[in-house]
């Protein structure tokens, strides 16, 4: 059985002191990322007569291409929903969408079904697909699920062997969010094991609030929800921004590239957290991959801001 291994943790120069990449964006070649943590449960257990994987999502997402190399590698068919396309994503040449479909990914567009009736993907996906289809994995939008707890804790546990290697008394580790899932079981692995280790994060989807009630979703144990940086200006998830595209162009002359979507209003959040406090503790900045997405959004970020 495949097993992802253990990867690597670099260190860079940024806002003036030291900073720990952990490069999770080096997992696997086909398989890497957060997405891959969240889904290696399903890589690494037994599931007898399973042929299928059903998912959903952004015909753009992370997760479609993830989701696909997961199925690659164990054979199965993924069938994975999607509310509808944009016409310019079908005649990408690579990216989430084009990489899926080389990897045999079978993307079904609710918008040209006829019986959907107006409802939403999950509620298509509950009423007509998984009666149907019993002996398929279901897995939810972008893997946000307990079973993602199983691969995160693998990474949690490599970043606590690491800080134990580095003789380390303390550390933050920092990583953008997007549904949280990955913030939070990280947090509670370190919360759990009584180490000296604290999950930072901010908001880059839909706010702090609704981050917020994503961790209470995933535990209504306080102690487990990891802190959120606030930052003083509100950004819209897959909008474009000067300091986001300026930051990115920063951290990636360091000479480790990041991805476009999440990782700028990281650094900004993580530059703005030592800015407005005198934490000292090393930090760990978590790269979780996502590359395959510039492919879209640089070209973008290129006609309106320029190279
Ligand atoms: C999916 C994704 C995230 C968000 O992960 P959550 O566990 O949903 O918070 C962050 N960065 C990248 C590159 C991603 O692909």
């Amino acid at each position: 059985m495949m097993k992802l291994s253990h990867t690597p943790v670099d260190s860079i120069e940024m806002f003036g002191r030291e900073v720990f990449v952990k490069r999770d964006d080096l997992l696997h070649p086909e398989f890497s990322g957060n997405k891959a943590r969240k889904f290696a449960y399903f890589l690494e257990h037994e599931f007898p007569g399973v042929q299928k994987v059903i998912g959903y999502g952004s015909a753009q997402a992370n997760s479609l291409y993830s989701m696909s190399a997961l199925a690659k590698l164990r054979g199965w068919q993924l069938d994975f929903y999607v509310d509808h396309i944009a016409s310019h994503i079908k005649t990408q040449q690579e990216g989430n969408y084009a990489r899926a479909c080389q990897n045999g990914a079978n993307i079904i567009d609710l918008s040209e079904l006829d019986d959907r009736e107006g409802r939403d993907t999950l509620t298509y996906i509950e009423e007509r697909v998984l009666p149907e289809e019993k002996m398929a994995v279901f897995v939810p939008e972008g893997g946000r699920c307990g079973y993602a707890e199983f691969g995160v804790s693998k990474l949690a546990g490599e970043i606590c062997e690491w800080f134990k290697e580095q003789g380390l008394l303390s550390l933050i580790v920092f990583l953008p969010s997007g549904t949280g899932t990955t913030a939070l079981f990280l947090n509670k692995y370190f919360v759990e094991q009584g180490v000296t280790i604290r999950v930072l994060t901010c908001a880059a989807v839909g706010g702090d609030d609704y981050l917020k009630l994503q961790f209470e979703e995933l535990s209504d144990d306080v102690i487990y929800h990891p802190e959120i940086v606030v930052m003083p200006k509100k950004y819209h998830f897959g909008k474009l921004y000067r300091e986001f595209y300026e930051m990115w162009q920063r951290v990636c002359n360091t000479g480790i590239e990041f991805e476009l979507l999440y990782d700028p209003l990281g650094w900004l959040a993580l530059e703005h957290y030592l800015n407005t406090t005198a934490d000292k503790t090393p930090v760990m900045y978590l790269h979780q991959g996502g590359l395959l997405g510039n492919v879209s959004m640089l070209p973008r970020y290129q006609r309106k801001y320029g190279d």
